[in-house]
């Protein structure tokens, strides 16, 4: 069986990434489609003959306090308040089958159990915050508090309790790929981010206030080594899931780049065209649009060029309007303009593209304050003016214009 999870988690992100992937070319999806069935052969080890039909030899049965198609969501997460006060299953969702013995499972249960309630433990500060039992869950990267209504994604009505699922699924999703294209892995992150969403307006004042030192009306970020974000995510700020999934893709970017290697914050300290950029590219590449800004004071309804970026840089750059790179690679994420944001997205999506690890190194350098001339020089072996040439030759061939 743990095989079939493994399998059900490495399918998950390539599942995501087909659905949500139409600006990418097809042949960056060609590879992980065409690796499928190899590794779905791989994996599935030769079946022995089934023993015990009660359970079909999982060991495990969901447990009878909930829907049992729910109780595969929660094979995904490490916690769930949602059912975490069960008494029959101590939060875990299944409990032992015992038609058969099976000593794996057996012992799986009870990690689960231990793991359950030490993570409620460690996640009690946000209800005593919040003066409140919230409702949240926490899966091997990422913590979600989801304070939402129902939602519909993609034309079916989503229960609460699913959509902190799904959430957390696609947060998952978003820290697989980042850490993938910046070639990092769990080691080298520094902490969990910490994702909060509020129906309320005053609930996410109040987060703010308590858990991240500041509020606003819009998203708020606490950055560095356990990094936080509240935002208040109901259909007045996000028209729809798509809406609020994209800030939240934006927004988590900037906090698993501040929780990354060295813990801090880049963005006012002269990188912010790649604390920017890098966000920015995340929205790009699973929506094809970028809509998110942030600003000291948060700005609603911003829009350049209704957010396609790769047009607006194609054009710029073909019209001599870009903005030069020594100036963009002076701003903080407060003093970019509209058209630097845009050839932020683009600066990112050349240096990527070219080398995920050395972006990676370059970031390392802009959080020590390194002038990003220097550091570009010293990673990429180029001065900013050679970076912009090369650049502007790439946006040229590859972008689209129209
Ligand atoms: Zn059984
Ligand atoms: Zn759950
Ligand atoms: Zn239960
Ligand atoms: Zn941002």
């Amino acid at each position: 069986m743990q095989a079939r999870w493994k399998l059900g988690s490495l399918l998950a992100p390539l599942a995501f990434l087909a659905l949500h992937l139409g600006a990418l070319a097809p042949a960056e999806l060609a590879p992980p489609v065409l690796a499928l069935p190899a590794l779905a052969q791989q994996q599935e080890p030769p079946k022995a003959p089934q023993k015990c039909l009660k359970c079909h030899d999982q060991g495990r049965l969901p447990c009878s306090e909930h829907p049992s198609a729910e109780c595969e969501w929660e094979l995904d997460v490490l916690y769930c308040s949602e059912i975490s006060g069960c008494a029959v299953c101590g939060g875990v969702g299944w409990v032992d089958c015992k038609d058969c013995e099976d000593a794996v499972a057996e012992k799986w249960l009870v990690d689960r159990r231990a793991k359950v309630a030490a993570r409620k433990t460690a996640l009690k500060f946000i209800d005593d915050a919040m003066k409140r039992e919230v409702r949240k869950g926490e899966s091997a990267h990422m913590v979600l508090v989801w304070e939402m209504e129902e939602m519909k994604v993609e034309k079916r009505r989503l229960s609460r309790h699913e959509l902190l699922h799904l959430y957390l699924k696609r947060l998952e999703t978003l820290y697989a790929d980042f850490s993938a294209r910046l070639q990092v892995n769990e080691k080298l992150f520094a902490g969990k981010p910490n994702i909060y969403v509020w129906y309320m307006p005053q609930d996410h004042d109040q987060c703010g206030l308590s858990l991240l030192e500041q509020n606003a009306k819009g998203g708020v970020k606490l950055l560095g080594p356990t990094p936080r974000y509240t935002i208040c995510g109901n259909k007045q700020n996000f028209r729809d899931d798509d809406a609020l999934h994209r800030n939240i893709v934006h927004s988590t970017t900037h906090l698993l780049l501040s929780c990354v290697a060295v813990p801090g914050w880049m963005g006012n300290i002269k990188g912010g065209w790649m604390d920017e950029g890098l966000a920015h590219w995340f929205e790009d590449r699973y929506w094809g649009i970028c809509d998110n800004y942030c600003y000291q004071e948060q700005n609603s309804n911003v829009d350049f060029k209704g957010g396609k970026f790769r047009l607006a840089v194609r054009r710029m750059v073909a019209e001599g309007k870009a903005p030069p790179v020594a100036e963009v690679m002076q701003q903080n994420v407060d003093t970019l303009t509209l058209p630097m944001h845009a050839v932020c997205m683009s600066y990112v999506d050349y240096l990527i593209n070219q080398d995920g690890a050395k972006f990676y190194a370059l970031s390392k350098k802009l959080k020590a304050k390194v002038p990003s001339g220097d550091a570009l020089k010293e990673i990429y072996g180029m001065r900013p003016l050679e970076f912009e040439a090369v650049w502007k030759a790439f946006v040229l061939a590859t972008y689209p214009t129209r």
